[in-house]
């Protein structure tokens, strides 16, 4: 469940019969686990995600910018006491030291590593 309490964001899901939703302060959505999603801010804000106290399986997927096709999911059990941002974190510096898992076995566009110092996330061990 997305919570906007200020600001905006797009929201984009995959493998869902609504591919792409506004939220504006208020708003609240609920995403079907299983569901991948994308939240890509229109204007700063705050964001509450809730989930379950046993949340279990949580993951990070990237896909192709050439033809759209996967290209990497790492996936993990959820921890109550790791903060998510650092299982996120350490996900995304996997993907960017691993110019194979971000080379398309499609089409072969390589996507570029990911430039998380906007985020402020911690730095993550590989
Ligand atoms: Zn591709």
């Amino acid at each position: 469940m997305l919570s906007q309490l200020s600001g905006a964001v797009h929201v984009y899901l995959r493998d869902s019969s609504v591919n792409r939703f506004r939220m504006d302060v208020g708003d609240h959505v609920y995403i079907p686990a299983g569901t991948p999603h994308r939240v890509v801010p229109v204007a700063e804000g705050v964001m509450l995600r809730y989930q379950p106290l046993e949340a279990g399986l949580q993951g990070a997927a990237w896909y192709c910018d050439g033809c759209d096709s996967e290209l990497r999911r790492y996936e993990w059990e959820h921890d109550n006491e790791t903060p998510a941002v650092q299982c996120y974190a350490a996900a995304c510096t996997r993907f960017s030291a691993d110019e194979a898992a971000r080379t398309c076995g499609k089409c072969g566009t390589v996507a570029a590593p990911l430039d998380l110092a906007a985020f402020g996330w911690p730095l993550a061990e590989a």
